[in-house]
C-alpha cells in the first residue's frame, strides 16, 4: 500500500496534497487525499485552523489509461472571521466544482477548438457537464483578463433564438477582442456597459461603430457625447446586399421564364451576385455576367453594390462624401424601389458612414463576431440560452487564453 500511494504521488503530483490510499477497480482508479497543510484555506484566501465539520467528496480527474480517475478527500467547512462557515478551498479544484482544474482547462481549451460532442465523448462527460464546466470556469477567467485602453469600441446585436431573443456585443477594434456581453438590444443593454466604465475610460473612446440600431445610437450620444458614430460598412454593405435581394426577387417573380433558371440556380445566382466580383469563380462569374445583362434592375442593383463597396477601399477619404453623395444622387433617381430606400437610409447616415472611413474602421472585429458565433452553434454550443452563448463568445473571443494542464 505505502508503494502505491508514493507511486501515485509522483504520479498526479496533486499541489498541496498527498495520495493516502489508491482503490483500482475494473473501470475507475480512487484516490484518497490529504492537504500537506495544516490550515485550511477559505474562498476568500483567509488561511482558518481546525475545521467545523467534514464531509467525503469526490472529484472527476483526467482519465488514467482507460480508467475514470477519483480525487477523494473528506472535505471540511471552516468558520472564517470574514465569511462564516464555508467548505474550505482544495488545491486540485475551483470553488464548488466536482471536477479538478486539470479537467476543466482540458474542456476549455478543447471547447475552443471542437464540437461538443467531440469534448464529452472524448473525456467521458455529459455534454450538460461541458456546458456547465464553461458556464462557471469563464467567469473567472473573465476576472483575471486584463484589458488594455480602449479607443474603439463596436457594438453589434445578434440573435441567438427566434424570434426576439438578442444579446448586445460590445468589441474593441484594435484586438478584434469581445469586451462584453449583455441581454437584449435596447438603450439599456449598451448603457449597462457604459455605466461599467471610469469616466477615464469613457473619455477615452473616440469612436463607436455599430449597425442602424436608434438605442444603440441614442446610448452612445447619451453617455459618451464626445464620441463619434460610425457605421460598420459589415451593416452597410448588408443593407445593400438586402436591396439587391429585393430587386433580384422581383426580376424573378415577374419574368421567371426568361431567366431559365431551377431552384437550385437561383439560390447559387443570389449569392452569386451578392459576392464581390474579384470573389467569383470563373462558372459564377459568367452566371453573374449572364443575369445581370438579361434584366436591366438586376444590373444595376448589383453594379450601383459594387461601386459602394469601392467607398470604402477609396485611397483617399477625403473623396469619401463626395463619391457617396453621387452614389446616393443615381440610386435615388434610379427608380428602382429598393434602391431608392436604399439612398433614403444612406442619406440619414451619411455622417456614420464617412466617420468609418475618415477613421478607417474596418469590417474585421463584427465579420470576426459573426463568423465566430456562427461556428459555436454549429458545434452546439449554447443556442438555446443566453448563458451558454455568452459563455462561449467570451472563451473564444474575448481575450481568454485557458492552457492545457499538461505542462511542456
Ligand atoms: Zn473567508
Amino acid at each position: 500500500m505505502r508503494f502505491i500511494s508514493t507511486a501515485f504521488n509522483r504520479l498526479l503530483q496533486i499541489p498541496g496534497a498527498s495520495v493516502t490510499d489508491v482503490v483500482i477497480t475494473e473501470r475507475e482508479v480512487e484516490v484518497t487525499l490529504r492537504p500537506s497543510s495544516r490550515l485550511l484555506q477559505c474562498p476568500c484566501g483567509q488561511r482558518v485552523r481546525g475545521g467545523y465539520d467534514r464531509r467525503r467528496r469526490r472529484w472527476r480527474h483526467l482519465d488514467l489509461a482507460s480508467r475514470k480517475l477519483w480525487l477523494v478527500y473528506d472535505i471540511r467547512r471552516l468558520n472564517c472571521p470574514n465569511c462564516g462557515v464555508r467548505t474550505e478551498q482544495v488545491p486540485w479544484s475551483r470553488p464548488g466544482a466536482r471536477h479538478t482544474r486539470d479537467f476543466e482547462d482540458t474542456v476549455l481549451w478543447l471547447a475552443r477548438r471542437t464540437d461538443r460532442t467531440s469534448v464529452a465523448t472524448l473525456l467521458r462527460c455529459a455534454w450538460e457537464t461541458v456546458t456547465a464546466i464553461i458556464n462557471r470556469t469563464v467567469e473567472e477567467l473573465l476576472d483575471e483578463r486584463r484589458l488594455g485602453e480602449i479607443y474603439r469600441i463596436g457594438v453589434d446585436e445578434i440573435c441567438y433564438r427566434h424570434p426576439h431573443k438578442y444579446l448586445t456585443i460590445i468589441g474593441d477594434h484594435a484586438t478584434g477582442t469581445v469586451i462584453d456581453i449583455h441581454p437584449g438590444r435596447g438603450v439599456d443593454s449598451l448603457t449597462t456597459f457604459y455605466d461599467k466604465l471610469t469616466a477615464e475610460q469613457r473619455a477615452d473612446i473616440e469612436a463607436v461603430s455599430m449597425d442602424g440600431s436608434t438605442a444603440f445610437r441614442s446610448a452612445t450620444e447619451d453617455k459618451l457625447p464626445g464620441a463619434t458614430i460610425c457605421y460598420d460598412p459589415f451593416h452597410v454593405m448588408q443593407w445593400t446586399n438586402r436591396a439587391l435581394d429585393e430587386v433580384f426577387a422581383a426580376a424573378m417573380a415577374t419574368n421567371r421564364a426568361d431567366f431559365n433558371l431551377s431552384s437550385g440556380q437561383w439560390r447559387k445566382a443570389r449569392t452569386a451576385l451578392r459576392t464581390g466580383a474579384e470573389r467569383l469563380n470563373p462558372t459564377r462569374g459568367h452566371l453573374v455576367r449572364t443575369i445581370t445583362a438579361q434584366n436591366h434592375a438586376i444590373g444595376t442593383a448589383w453594379r450601383m453594390k459594387e461601386q459602394l463597396r469601392q467607398l470604402f477601399r477609396i485611397a483617399d477619404p477625403t473623396r469619401a462624401p463626395r463619391y457617396l453623395r453621387r452614389w446616393i444622387q443615381r440610386a435615388a433617381a434610379s427608380g428602382i424601389r429598393p434602391l431608392v430606400q436604399l439612398a433614403r437610409r444612406l442619406e440619414l447616415h451619411f455622417d456614420g458612414i464617412i466617420a468609418t472611413i475618415e477613421l478607417g474602421i474596418s469590417n474585421a472585429l463584427i465579420e470576426g463576431i459573426n463568423a465566430k458565433i456562427r461556428l459555436i452553434n454549429a458545434r452546439g454550443y449554447g443556442h438555446h440560452s443566453a448563458e451558454a452563448l455568452t459563455s462561449m463568445i467570451y472563451l473564444c473571443l474575448g481575450g481568454l487564453n485557458p492552457k492545457l494542464p499538461t505542462k511542456t
